[in-house]
């Protein structure tokens, strides 16, 4: 990919709305919009000082016709967010005044930019790394809270650090090794044995701990898988609904998916909960008994907690029983439903956390979202530690990585000469090295960036 040449995008959503903002970077962003920008003030965009803002028109220079009434504002090199001189158009927002001036544009020599490529063009040309570049994006689709707070310690470095960190503590050991390699004769004593091997397991540890953080990293970014099971009318759907109507997390659907079921998030203490199966809860199409229970078996076996309705105004059906023999092992909590209603439920065994409610009247929902947050917070230990996590592409490097340590330990117990065990050990430092991006191709950016919307 051509990472020299000039872009442009629309870079808010497409749809009516109070305005409209095209992006141009690159060395000619500010010639290029020049041809097209007539300033109430008649004077060109390239005199102009870093960081201003300019009113006047966008003009079709083919035709002299008036496109529309904007601001531009100027960012000169390098204090910008992609490093290179960045024009930004607001129009009005509607579709037909910003792709008409993004045509215009391209007519003038700008190209249209990919998805994510204003962000690739800060990473390639050094401003943030890989991670952080990745970063962006989650902060974009962030879900609470503590999924924002994650994103944007990601963006400011802090996993970058801890790489950063465990890069330079393997270069300080691959040194020490590879001096012995070199310099045999001058009896330089070769950093291996105990001390080599003990600082290789110390490092491995760590990359084990920055490994084990994908799951939390996981649930902040997808959500806890939550499944709300129970017999027909027990009260799933009105739980759904109550907790939706004041939890309901903030959720867009990611650009160029799409899904049946739009699914539903609820933010419970900035932990997000993905709710599993929305349209079996909703419809409640599975009158038939047996239909419910696979229903409700299939959703536990893919939860991470498990909420089991039950009614509380009636007696335990064999049904309940079924569902109730499956949380065994899981966290699950007991919703007792109808609360408003005389009790007719007699008392259960069961291994999870009970609570009684009612839909109806509001009573006991703060008690449920407290045992809810209660469970998160024991199922994910150390999930406030630290708040960013890693994500899946860096959890198969970091793989790699622990495989090379791995090995090199291996090298070094079975007294294999130096040589082998630096060669390990440089693996491993490159692998980590690719988290970051400080090796990178054209097809790993690619395949990142592709996540991006277009216009960031
Ligand atoms: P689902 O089939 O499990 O999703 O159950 P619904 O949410 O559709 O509820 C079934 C019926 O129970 C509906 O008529 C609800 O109005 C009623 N219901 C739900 N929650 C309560 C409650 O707390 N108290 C009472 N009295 N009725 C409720």
């Amino acid at each position: 990919m051509n990472h020299e040449d000039t872009i442009c995008a629309v870079s808010t959503p497409p749809g009516e709305g109070g305005i409209g903002i095209i992006r141009v970077s690159g060395n000619d962003a500010l010639t290029i919009t020049d041809t097209l920008f007539r300033p109430r003030k008649n004077k060109l965009l390239l005199d102009a000082a870093t960081h201003t803002l300019h009113y006047g028109q966008i003009i079709d220079p083919s035709t002299g016709a008036l496109v529309d009434e904007v601001l531009v504002s100027v960012m000169r090199a390098p204090a910008t967010y992609t490093r290179e001189d960045i024009v930004e158009i607001n129009c009005h927002g509607g579709m037909t005044p910003l792709w008409r001036t993004v045509a215009l544009l391209i007519s003038r020599g700008a190209r249209q930019a990919e998805p994510g490529e204003f962000t690739m063009r800060a990473f390639v040309n050094g401003r943030i790394d890989l991670v952080q570049a990745e970063a962006v994006m989650e902060i974009i689709r962030a879900k609470t809270e503590l999924s924002l707070k994650a994103a944007n310690e990601q963006l400011l470095g802090g996993l970058s650090k801890e790489i950063a960190n465990l890069r330079d503590r393997l270069l300080s050991l691959i040194a020490a090794v590879e001096a012995g390699i070199d310099f045999p004769e001058e009896d330089i004593e070769t950093e291996t044995g105990t001390p080599l091997a003990e600082e290789v397991s110390r490092i491995r540890n760590d990359v084990d701990m920055l490994i084990n953080s994908f799951h939390h990293g996981r649930i902040l970014r997808d959500g806890y898988a939550t499944a709300i099971v129970g017999r027909p009318n027990v009260g799933k759907s009105s739980l759904l609904n109550a907790l939706l109507k004041q939890d309901r997390a903030i959720v867009t659907d990611i650009p160029g998916t799409t899904r049946d079921v739009l699914e539903e998030y609820l933010n419970i203490d900035g932990v997000p909960l993905r709710i599993l199966d929305t349209a079996g809860i909703r419809h409640s199409l599975d009158r038939v008994e047996q239909e419910g229970v696979k229903r409700s078996l299939t959703a536990i076996r893919s939860a991470d907690i498990v909420l089991l309705v039950l009614d509380g105004s009636t007696r335990l059906a064999d049904e309940d029983r079924r569902v109730l023999e499956e949380i065994t092992g899981k966290p699950a909590i007991v919703v007792i439903n109808k609360a408003d209603l005389p009790r007719t439920l007699e008392n259960i065994d069961h291994p999870g956390t009970e609570v009684c409610l009612s839909c109806r009247t509001g009573a006991g929902l703060d008690a449920l979202r407290h045992a809810i947050s209660e469970k998160v917070k024991k199922g994910i230990a150390g999930f406030h530690d630290h708040s960013w996590a890693i994500n899946q592409r860096h959890r198969t490097i970091l793989e790699q990585t622990k495989e090379s340590l791995e090995q090199s330990l291996e090298s070094t117990r079975s007294g294999l000469s130096p040589e082998f065990v630096a060669l390990d050990l440089r693996a491993a430092l490159d692998s980590l090295g690719l988290i970051i991006g400080a090796t990178y191709t054209d097809d790993i950016l690619e395949k990142i960036f592709s996540e991006f919307c277009i216009g960031k």
